[in-house]
Formats: structure tokens, sequence, C-alpha cells
């Protein structure tokens, strides 16, 4: 049997903070555990967000918390091409279309049909797509295309649903819910999810599902906010010919008053604890993982 393989795959928009130590540490000591290996992905899809600074942070974050993970690093950054490609290869199967709202248009959308009843919200909490985009005709399509005006590649949830069938993913975790063990996908409580933008050419959701398969992973750890992300990567996985990882999904770490850490939470950032002189064991202690033996 080949290794597991598991990865951690931070956002360079931001410091580190102990919620990403907790993440860091458990695919660490289950890549030890199991005599797996531990690749580290720097998910930079973002330009405007994302900081070289912030990158340098993240390698001296994980390696003053004690860990080691495999010297190739994987920038998303560097792959847009390739994330094209699988755009190309979802749009030569009519499942992606193009749509032209800006968020505040689609804002006035939603909330002009929520004068006559509820509107359905995903599950981080955003109002789906109402979809207009799918249903423009052609010739207008193509006329703003060609007048340069900005758009998002839209995936067709209805066709993309029916050509995948039903899905599931295995859970080693727990989801908000406690929701465990073979899971049934849900990627239609998303909505037509953006796929890629004309400026970027990818999305988290696609970057992450071509990435864990040409790094080979094995073991998705990470946090439970991205447990219902898993229905729409299985989704993509499935459409795209990848294989699906097994998931373990982990509770987040909170603050005092019960909220969810944030990149902006100082106290709790790791570069604040480092020059505090606190050290990687008291982190592991004020997060309760304990070193491994
Ligand atoms: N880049 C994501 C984040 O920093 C994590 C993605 C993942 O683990 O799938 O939240």
């Amino acid at each position: 049997m080949p290794p597991p393989v598991f990865r951690f795959a931070p956002s360079p928009n931001g410091y580190l903070h102990l919620g990403h130590a907790y993440s860091a540490l458990l695919n660490f000591d289950l890549a030890r555990a199991s005599d797996g290996r531990l690749l580290l992905r720097i998910e930079d899809i973002d330009r405007a967000r994302c900081r070289p600074d912030y990158e340098q942070a993240i390698y001296q974050d994980l390696a003053w918390l004690g860990i080691r993970w495999e010297p190739e690093v994987r920038r998303q950054s560097d792959h847009f091409a390739l994330y094209r490609a699988a755009v190309e290869q979802l749009a030569a199967q009519g499942l992606i279309y193009p749509a032209f709202e800006s968020r505040a248009e689609i804002a006035r959308q939603v909330a002009a049909r929520q004068v006559a009843g509820p509107w359905p919200h995903d599950p981080d909490g955003a109002p789906l797509y109402p979809g207009a985009g799918k249903q423009l005709d052609p010739d207008e399509r193509d006329r703003l295309i060609g007048s340069g005006a900005p758009y998002a590649l839209r995936l067709d949830m209805t066709a993309a649903r029916a050509l995948a069938g039903d899905l599931f993913w295995d859970e080693r975790g727990h989801g908000p819910d406690s929701e465990t063990g073979m899971v049934s996908a849900r990627p239609e409580a998303w909505g037509d999810v953006v796929i890629a933008r004309k400026e970027t050419p990818t999305s988290y959701h696609l970057s992450v599902v071509i990435d864990d398969a040409l790094q080979g992973v094995t073991e998705v750890v990470r946090g439970a906010d991205l447990f219902w992300s898993t229905s729409v990567h299985r989704l993509l996985q499935t459409l795209l010919g990848l294989p699906a990882p097994v998931y373990r999904h982990h509770p987040l770490l909170r603050d005092g008053e019960g909220r969810k850490l944030s990149k902006s939470s100082g106290a709790t950032g790791l570069r604040a604890l480092r020059a505090a002189g606190v050290g990687s064991e008291d982190v592991r202690k004020m997060i309760g993982l304990a070193t491994p033996a």
C-alpha cells in the first residue's frame, strides 16, 4: 500500500492563528502516525488579497510549531493554465455559462424575489444565484463578452447534478451537525456556484479538487466550516474524472465569546504568540492536541 498523503492548504491572505495551528498539527500528527506524507499547498488564487510576506510567515509559523512538510510546495497561482483547461472541460460538457451581474445586482434580484417569499441561501448563508445569466440570449451573451464586461463562469447545477447522479463521500470526522460515515452530497444546496471569473480563471472549489488529485492527496483534513463544500468538490471530481480522497473535518476553535477565530484576531495569532515567548508545546496545550509519543 502506498503511504497516505495529507496536505495543509492555507491561503496567504493574513497571518495564521491558533485555528490554523490546530489544523496543521492534526495533519502532521495523522501523517506521522500512519507513516504518511504531509504536503503544503499555498492557496493564493486571490491575487488582490494574498501577499508574499504572509506566505513567508506561513513557513516560519509552521516551522516554529515543529511541523515538517515535503520540500516541494505547490503554489496555486503557478497553475492558472491548468485550471483554465478544467474550465474548458466543463464548458465542453455544456455545464458552464457566463453571468454578468455584479454582486449588488444579484442582491437587488434576490431582494425583488424575496417579496414573494423566502429565497434559498447556501450553507455559508449567501443567497443562491437567481439564474438570469442562464437564460441570456446567446447574441446578447456574445455582445457582452465582446464589450469586455466582467463576468463569472457559473456551473449549471441542475445539468451537472443530472449528469453526475447521486454522490457520497467518506467522512472520517464530523460535520457541523455530527454527520459522519458515508455522507450524501448535496451540491444543489449551493445553486449555480462560481467556477471561475473573467479575471481569475478558477475558484476555490475548482482548484482544490484539481490540486488534491494532482498531488495524490488521499486524506483531506480541514475545518468543519468546509464540510458542506465537500458536496461541490465531489460533484467536480466526478465531472472531471478525478479520484475522491477521504475527508476528516475537525471542529473549529472558538474564542472566549464562542466566535470563530479569524485572521484579524490578534491575540490568537501565531506570530504574536511567538513574539510573546510562547513555545510550540504551549500551543499544543492551548489547542488541546497532545504531543504524540
Ligand atoms: N485554503 C483554505 C483555507 O485557508 C483551505 C482549503 C481546504 O483545506 O480545502 O481556508
